[in-house]
């Protein structure tokens, strides 16, 4: 499959990797916004949060189980998880990923959509 992230798990793409178990994998971002920008994704290629279903919704809970880890590992008490699905929330590789952010206050509010007004 031509998937970005598959061939980062597979090790085919090199990746700083931050985390791994038997369904997780997690590595450093390569543009990061943050001082800590970890992508943590599932093994299982899964495009994006509209294909999560019963079939496959506990990748999820693994997803937040590994983060608590990394949060340890990475000596932060204080982050935040984004996932973008779709074009218009700006997902740009089409492997289901979970931002992982810390290390600087962040804001909240119509400024963090892009919106001008
Ligand atoms: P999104 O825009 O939500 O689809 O996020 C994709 C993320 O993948 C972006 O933050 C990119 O910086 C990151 N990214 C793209 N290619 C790589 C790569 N080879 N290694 C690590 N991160 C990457
Ligand atoms: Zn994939």
């Amino acid at each position: 499959m031509d998937c970005l992230f598959c061939k980062i798990i597979a090790g085919e793409i090199p990746s700083t990797k931050v985390y791994e178990d038997e369904f997780v994998y997690s590595f450093k971002d390569i543009a990061p916004i943050a001082p800590v920008h970890d992508l943590i994704i599932p093994k299982k290629h899964i495009c994006c949060a509209n294909e999560i279903d019963e079939s496959n919704s506990s990748v999820v809970a693994k997803v937040f189980e590994a983060a608590a880890k990394i949060a340890k590992a990475e000596g932060i008490e204080s982050y935040r998880i984004i996932n973008n699905c779709g074009d218009d929330a700006g997902q740009t590789v089409k492997h289901l990923h979970f931002h992982m952010l810390a290390g600087v206050k962040m804001g909240w509010g119509p400024e963090s959509l892009g919106k001008s007004e």
